[in-house]
């Protein structure tokens, strides 16, 4: 054979593969993905959610153009576990992901997992995260080596430092990160939400001619609190209210430039909150509005976030969407959406398209949504209208001394519910325990949770789960 005809016969053989590849020229162009994540604002945070004292006008207006949901979950109501499920689209146990990665850790995202990023870049997308990470701060977990062709950002929370006000000395200086390498450390603070989106909103500007995927991860309202020069006093609500007025704000800077660069109507644009208000801070924490408890709660509170998805190609203006989504929803979608073949290995998102459609018949994408918390102890699940808790205990600021000023007060961690049923739409404030009253409910609902025990593990019943896969792991 002559090196010419082997050429061929290697780029047929490479053209037959069928993934990844990038659209045909000439065929539609798929949606630019804007996702812009809020950590620790509460259900209450925003006008569009009730929010009296706290002004949105630039996510009302988003909402107003697009949907708002309702009853739309985070996968555990803390920033990794969170984190992973929104990139991942799986529960955050299945890929050995859970609570809060801290500075010594030696875990984070396993190669073998796809993320957004992965998944889009496939398809031709120009990729860029900015903002908090919290999948592993190792260089090699870091979003420049898991699909995004620019990481600028802090690589876990934002009080990981030496100023944490209760382990001031537990903390190495916080490191400002721009793909791989470490450009600052101790950033001042007052800078992240402006700095962040103008990055992204540069993004916009110098990639519009192609479709692209940003996550801008706000490492604000988590404490501690910070807000630029321009931003500061202007809320009616204190810092806390500053804070959310700023990124606020910033949601109004990233759509101006999609509408300069002409790309506006051509993206999908998603906000939402990596869980509910981290409630021990008082006055430096949000509000989860008429919800149970907060963050690091399977309550309403800690679980249910705001979520507004924009997308007029799409989505009907000023829509309401009451179904029981959940952030791992959004990768099977935007899967969908830009032609990406969902990864070979589990996931447990559903496709939202036929949803935001408003598909006649649509239903919930899940018959259930499962809540674990801890290493891996399942602790709610929600079909339907029910909610049902299985028995613990678990934290809350109820009889306490609120924190002040940045300064948290102390939980009881003693608090217990046992076996209890919430009617969510008459009761979404988990107030009612209607488990006496429905046994049938009861028992439908654990019937459905034995199966995912036995697929992802229950701590709580020392159930292993024959499904999980393993976190990627440094020896250092
Ligand atoms: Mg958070």
């Amino acid at each position: 054979m002559s090196p010419r005809a082997l050429c061929l016969l290697l780029l047929a053989a490479c053209a037959a593969r069928p993934d990844p590849e990038p659209p045909a020229a000439g065929a539609p162009r798929p949606p630019n993905v804007v996702i812009v994540l809020a950590d620790d604002l509460g259900y209450g945070d925003l006008g569009c959610y009730g929010a009296e004292r706290i002004r949105t006008p630039n996510l009302d207006r988003l909402a107003r153009e697009g949907a708002r949901f309702t009853d739309f979950y985070v996968a555990q109501a803390v920033c990794s576990a969170s984190r992973a499920a929104l990139h991942t689209g799986c529960y955050p146990n299945r890929i050995g992901i859970a609570g809060a990665l801290m500075p010594t850790a030696n875990l984070g995202i396993h190669e073998r997992e796809t993320t957004l990023g992965e998944l889009v870049r496939a398809r031709g997308y120009a990729t860029a995260m900015f903002g908090k990470w919290h999948l592993g701060h190792h260089p090699e977990f870091l979003p420049t080596h898991h699909g995004y062709d620019e990481f600028f950002g802090i690589p876990y929370s934002n009080d990981m430092h030496p100023g944490h006000p209760e382990q001031p000395k537990a903390h190495p200086p916080l490191p400002l990160i721009e793909g791989d390498r470490t450009v600052e450390v101790e950033p001042d603070q007052r800078r992240f939400t402006t700095e962040f989106t103008a990055r992204a909103a540069e993004f916009v500007r110098s990639h519009a001619e192609r479709p692209f995927l940003i996550v801008l991860a706000h490492p604000m309202p988590h404490v501690p609190l910070a807000v630029s020069a321009a931003g500061a006093g202007r809320s009616a609500a204190g810092l806390y209210g500053d804070v959310i007025e700023e990124i606020d704000a910033g949601v109004g800077v990233l759509r101006d430039a999609l509408a300069e660069a002409g790309v506006l109507d051509d993206t999908l644009f998603v906000f939402v909150s990596d869980n509910g208000p981290w409630l021990a801070y008082g006055d430096h924490a949000g509000s989860s509005g008429p919800l149970r408890e907060g963050k690091g709660t399977s309550f309403e509170g800690g679980v249910r976030v705001p979520c507004i998805v924009r997308y007029p190609r799409l989505v009907r203006a000023g829509c309401t969407i009451a179904n029981p989504c959940m952030t791992l929803d959004l990768f099977p979608t935007v899967a969908e959406l830009s032609g990406a073949p969902l990864p070979p290995l589990a996931i447990d998102g559903r496709s939202l398209v036929p949803i935001l459609r408003g598909d006649p018949g649509a239903g919930d994408p899940h018959e259930a949504l499962f809540f674990w918390y801890h290493a891996n102890s399942l602790e709610a699940m929600r079909a339907g209208r029910w909610k049902l808790h299985f028995p613990r205990t678990y934290r809350t600021m109820h009889g306490r001394a609120p924190g002040r000023a940045g300064r948290p007060g102390s939980y009881d961690t003693g608090a217990r519910i046992g076996l209890a049923l919430f009617d969510l739409v008459a009761d979404p404030g988990e107030t009612r325990d209607l488990a006496a009253a429905h046994p049938d409910v009861v028992t439908r609902l654990q019937a459905m949770a034995e199966p995912m025990r036995a697929e992802l593990g229950d701590d709580a019943q020392k159930v292993a789960g024959r499904a999980r896969r393993p976190a990627g792991r440094v020896q250092r």
